[in-house]
């Protein structure tokens, strides 16, 4: 099984994602296939972490992860309950038969995992709740919304330069993107 947001590592990951910017918040758009990491890729992201413009998928690591327990990604369990949809069907990916929280909680998460950013500055509080299980205090409004720190780097333009494809009927946004590194992340390591 594959975690799907996971740090991307030459070792074991795979680049799945894209994170591009939308009126609504950051969406990721599905590469068309599966690409290895290599260090040309992980490049692209800079000055960004290469998990705040790229989505990767490493092996789960399941008992290992912090997030794991009760035989379930808690990641996934928590983004079905507290994130809206934001696909109304299911979005194109290239690991889906693969994929951890597909496996567990079937289409409710897809339509919800473009919205998944693994790194984040500045989480909403949602974020926060699902990767902590916290319910935090309300954040101030500047921390709360979507960071456009890295709005000059577009990760259109870093897939471009790589040359990733995304799968066909992925609707990618404009180019700024952004996110940010968190207390914390989606990724296993916390
Ligand atoms: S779209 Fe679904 S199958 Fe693909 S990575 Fe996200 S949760 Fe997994």
């Amino acid at each position: 099984m594959l975690c799907p947001s996971s740090r991307g590592t030459l070792e074991d990951s795979l680049l799945i994602g894209v994170v591009t910017s939308h009126a609504d918040g950051p969406r990721v758009v599905s590469t068309e296939r599966a690409l290895p990491v290599t260090p040309e890729i992980l490049a692209l992201a800079e000055p960004a972490g290469p998990s705040e413009v790229f989505r990767f998928a490493s092996p789960c690591q399941t008992g290992r992860c912090p997030h794991f327990r009760n035989e379930a990604c808690q990641l996934a369990v928590r983004s079905v309950e507290l994130l809206d949809a934001v696909s109304e069907s299911l979005p194109p990916c290239s690991i889906r038969p693969q994929c951890r929280w597909f496996r567990q909680e079937g289409a409710a998460i897809c339509k919800r995992c473009p919205q998944v950013v693994t790194d984040q500055y500045h989480p909403s509080s949602t974020m926060i709740q699902i990767v902590t299980g916290i319910n935090p205090a309300p954040a101030p409004a500047a921390l709360g919304s979507y960071s456009s720190r890295n709005a000059t780097i577009g990760s259109n333009l870093a897939a471009r330069r790589a040359g990733i494809q995304a799968a066909p009927n992925a609707t990618a946004a404009s180019a700024a993107t952004a996110s940010a590194r968190v207390h914390g992340s989606f990724g296993f390591t916390p």
